[in-house]
């Protein structure tokens, strides 16, 4: 039966030493680090993910405020009031919770934020800082992946790590982080066609394909280690991309819920301290 890697114990763990490093942020400067969070429109998911944003920050020991605002707000009027956040100096990071409603162009309105506040790592000038192998934000999904492996001990040198999935936010960056710590790695997506037998080779697998189940217990290699990014609802239940009874041939595996969330959640707040650094 596979280990479990427990996001929720990690996850308390990097804010515990987050609250270290605001403490220490603010006897040095005398305000400490600040976090705005802006959400437009009432998705369902979105407001139950600001909410433990704005937990964490409070466990971290940040200044943080939330916005909210009306799904009809205009393109321009987006941009102008995120242009008017990044102005404050109490704030060092700013997110803006996507998905936007679909009357709002992501990449415009993530254009407003300043990169030097972009804790979510979203925008151009810091993907291509990853790309280039520069210092940036980095985006925090991938960034609680690769801790959790290296939490849990999994060396990455060397390793062959399939990751399903390629988007802009999740499989693309983390593919480029793993590259940085020398892993060979397979990226997989709607277009692949031998997603079984690639992830078979896989000392490590990690799942973002938002596809429930999309990882069978035949596919995985015994003893492999298994990330389950996934986040689904299936019959008004949570459940990842990763079938459970993959359970009994990993040799470690994320729960859902309990293992990814948390640890994006808490390295949101680890960049916000980062910013925090660089702004004084
Ligand atoms: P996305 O829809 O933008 O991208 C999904 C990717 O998976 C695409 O690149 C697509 O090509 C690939 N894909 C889809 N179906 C596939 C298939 N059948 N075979 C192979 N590849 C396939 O989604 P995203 O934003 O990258 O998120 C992925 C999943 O991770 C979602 O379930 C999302 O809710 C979850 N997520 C979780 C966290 C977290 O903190 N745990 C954070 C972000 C996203």
């Amino acid at each position: 039966m596979a280990e479990r890697i427990d996001g929720r114990v990690r996850a308390d763990q990097v804010l515990a030493e987050v609250q270290t490093g605001a403490m220490a942020f603010r006897e040095a400067t005398g305000r400490p680090p600040g976090l705005a969070i802006v959400l437009v429109g009432d998705h369902p998911a979105s407001l139950s993910y600001i909410r433990s944003k704005e937990q964490a920050a409070t466990k971290g020991g940040l200044y943080s405020e939330t916005h909210r605002l009306p799904a009809t707000m205009a393109e321009d009027a987006l941009r102008r009031f995120v242009g008017r956040l990044s102005e404050d100096e109490r704030l060092d990071g700013i997110l803006v919770q996507l998905p936007l409603p679909e009357t709002l162009r992501q990449e415009e309105v993530l254009a407003a934020l300043p990169p030097d506040k972009d804790v979510d790592g979203f925008t151009t000038l810091n993907q291509g800082r990853l790309l280039a192998g520069e210092a940036g934000l980095r985006p925090c999904t991938p960034l609680g992946v690769i801790d959790l492996l290296r939490w849990h001990g999994v060396s990455l040198d060397g390793a062959n790590v399939v990751v399903i999935g390629r988007s802009r936010t999740v499989g693309r960056p983390l593919a480029l982080m793993l590259l940085e710590q020398h892993a060979s790695v397979t990226v997989l997506h709607s277009h692949s066609q031998s997603l079984a037998q690639d992830v078979l080779r896989a000392d490590v697998v990690i799942a973002a394909a938002g596809q429930a189940g999309i990882v069978r217990r035949e596919m995985v290699r015994p003893g492999a280690v298994v990330i389950d990014v996934g986040i689904n609802r299936v019959d008004g239940k949570l459940v990842g991309d990763v079938a459970a009874d993959v359970a009994d041939v990993a040799s470690a595996m994320t729960p859902v819920p309990g293992g990814v969330g948390p640890m994006t959640v808490a390295m949101l707040m680890a960049n916000t301290l980062e910013a925090a650094r660089w702004h004084y």
